[in-house]
């Protein structure tokens, strides 16, 4: 199987089975963002306590690469500390928007990258860390 395959391959398994799909209860916040060029929607909410992700969730719909990136991050960040989250999300816009390496924290956040060679859809790959970002940065106007 070449890296390819197997990118797509992971890609496609997120799609198919998203992780951490749905609503929590009493998210400490929640954001949406919309993709108008591809239709993609994605709704965040975070559980956030002692400066850390407890739990992350989200729902949505538009193309794989968007769901399966949602899938990605909320498997990524659960767990993380604020400032790690932060670190994750830019590490990953390096790498989708230049020449960064994938983020150290998870290595199936690699196979996004197959997705810089068509620059509609690296808005679709980006579209639930954008919301990730602005969660982390409306719970520290609030803090
Ligand atoms: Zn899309």
């Amino acid at each position: 199987m070449s890296l390819d395959e197997l990118y797509k391959e992971i890609i496609l398994e997120h799609y198919q089975r998203p992780r951490n799909r749905g609503r929590l209860e009493e998210p400490t916040i929640a954001t949406r963002g919309h993709n108008p060029l591809c239709g993609d929607e994605v709704e965040l909410s975070l559980l956030i306590g002692d400066d850390r992700i407890e739990r992350a969730a989200f729902t949505g719909r538009g193309c794989s690469i968007s769901q399966a990136s949602a899938s990605m991050l909320t498997e990524v960040v659960t767990g993380q500390p604020l400032a790690a989250a932060r670190a994750t999300a830019s590490a990953f816009r390096a790498m989708m928007t230049g020449d960064g390496p994938p983020p150290a924290a998870n290595e199936e956040l690699a196979a996004l990258q197959g997705v810089k060679r068509y620059p509609v859809r690296v808005k679709c790959a980006l579209l639930p860390w954008t919301a990730l970002e602005e969660a982390l940065a409306l719970y520290e106007k609030r803090a």
